[in-house]
């Protein structure tokens, strides 16, 4: 009944998680939600009322499809103000979100019979947005131990003449790694020898825990192949909003455009209004969150290596701990074979209500992730919940 490029994609299992979070605290349960991949803090006020004046003033209507002039120029000035890039409002799109510009930019640029490196473990979303582009995900092993970097063995060996791209994610979601500069100048040679066009996914850039983002066009003077994605989403803790924006060579950005302007029309008029208001206005509030989080990572982690048999590496961004569970796999809880990281995690649910997301659909089946978008009250429960479980596991 359905076309085959429906078959050629899975359900987003971190939405799949927050989904029976949900459920089961509709049920009344105190559960401990430990998978979501949002800020837990509200939208700061100032963007609440910049968001209200534009209904006041009639901003409710469709806008130019690739985004309004003015929310442009705020995020052309906003990659120079902290990403030393400049950009023109021609080489800008605005999109529903970071994740609708990473599938719009694959639809444009990648189809059957490409191949497309993304580094593993992976955001979930990576390898549908190219698979449904009949492209192949090619995947490319990276060093827990060293921010999760490329193997660049792995990488040179998977570059054929079919590769059309690259996808880099720093801060990574699962892992939180961030790559140092040599890694990124690194994959840049690679993927410019190769003639490779590079996606950068900085959603999480202002979440960097030690040392200052560097966004990766900043390492070439030959940005023509390099399109970056960045985010109102968790920077200014806007998840719902849906505002998320693409720089890069202006013929990709028109093409996007015609594409997007046939899918969405245009991205939410009054949150482009309220995404000025974030990315000119006060921006202290950035700094606020990251800070939060930072003391949210430290606790966790720690936390986590308190336990005997977890091995958790520190990340240096994002919001994640993503600690490797493997000694757990094949031994047995009340009888229960832990065949998987899969069934560690929904038996965490099950026995614990602590909800995480198993590391298998991020390419990953020896790890569990745990996101600290949550209080310190929740993850202190969630790490004797946890003690407690795995005690019980032999
Ligand atoms: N990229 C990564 C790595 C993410 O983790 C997410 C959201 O979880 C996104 C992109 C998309 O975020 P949004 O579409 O809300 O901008």
């Amino acid at each position: 009944m359905f076309s085959k490029r429906l078959d050629r994609i899975k359900p987003s299992a971190t939405l799949a998680m927050t989904a029976k979070a949900a459920e089961l605290k509709a049920k009344g349960i105190n559960v401990l939600n430990l998978s979501v991949g949002e800020p837990d803090f509200n939208t700061p006020d100032n963007i609440i009322k910049a968001a209200k004046n534009a209904m006041d003033n009639g901003y409710t209507k469709y806008t130019p499809g690739s985004g309004i002039l003015k929310l442009k120029e705020a995020v052309c000035n906003k990659l120079s103000r902290d990403n030393k890039l400049l950009y023109n409002t021609d080489e800008i799109i605005i999109s529903c979100g970071g994740k609708h510009a990473l599938y719009n930019a694959c639809q444009v640029l990648f189809e059957s019979g490409d191949e497309v490196i993304i580094f593993s473990p992976y955001w979930v979303s990576f390898p549908d947005f190219v698979s449904i582009t009949g492209a192949a995900p090619i995947f490319v092993d990276t060093l827990s131990n060293h921010q999760y970097e490329p193997n660049f063995n792995d990488l040179e060996s998977k570059i054929t003449s079919k590769t059309k791209g690259i996808i880099i994610n720093s801060p990574s979601n699962p892992t939180g790694g961030v790559w140092s500069d040599a890694a990124i100048i690194r994959t840049l040679e690679i993927a410019n020898k190769n003639n490779l066009w590079v996606f950068s996914d900085e959603c999480y850039e202002q979440l960097v825990y030690s040392g200052d983002f560097q966004s990766i066009a900043n390492f070439t003077d030959n940005k023509d192949k390099i399109l970056t994605f960045q985010s109102c989403s968790k920077t200014y803790a806007m998840t719902g909003w849906r505002i998320g924006y693409t720089a890069g060579n202006k013929d990709i950005i028109k093409a996007m455009s015609k594409l997007q302007g046939q899918s969405t029309s245009c991205p939410n008029s009054i949150a482009q209004y309220a995404a000025i208001e974030a990315l000119t206005g006060d921006q202290s509030q950035v700094s606020a969150m990251a800070q939060i989080f930072n003391k949210r990572k430290e606790l966790i982690v720690n936390g986590l290596n308190s336990i005997e048999h977890i091995h958790c590496e520190v990340p240096n961004g994002a919001f994640y701990a993503f600690p490797n569970i493997s000694y757990f796999l094949n031994k047995t809880y009340n009888g229960q074979i832990i065949n998987s990281c899969d069934d560690l995690s929904l038996l965490l649910l099950n026995e614990k209500y602590i909800v995480t997301v198993s590391g298998e659909p991020f390419g990953a089946p020896n790890n569990i992730r745990f996101s600290y978008a949550t209080s310190e009250d929740v993850i202190n429960q969630m790490l004797t919940g946890l003690r407690e479980f795995l005690a019980l596991v032999k």
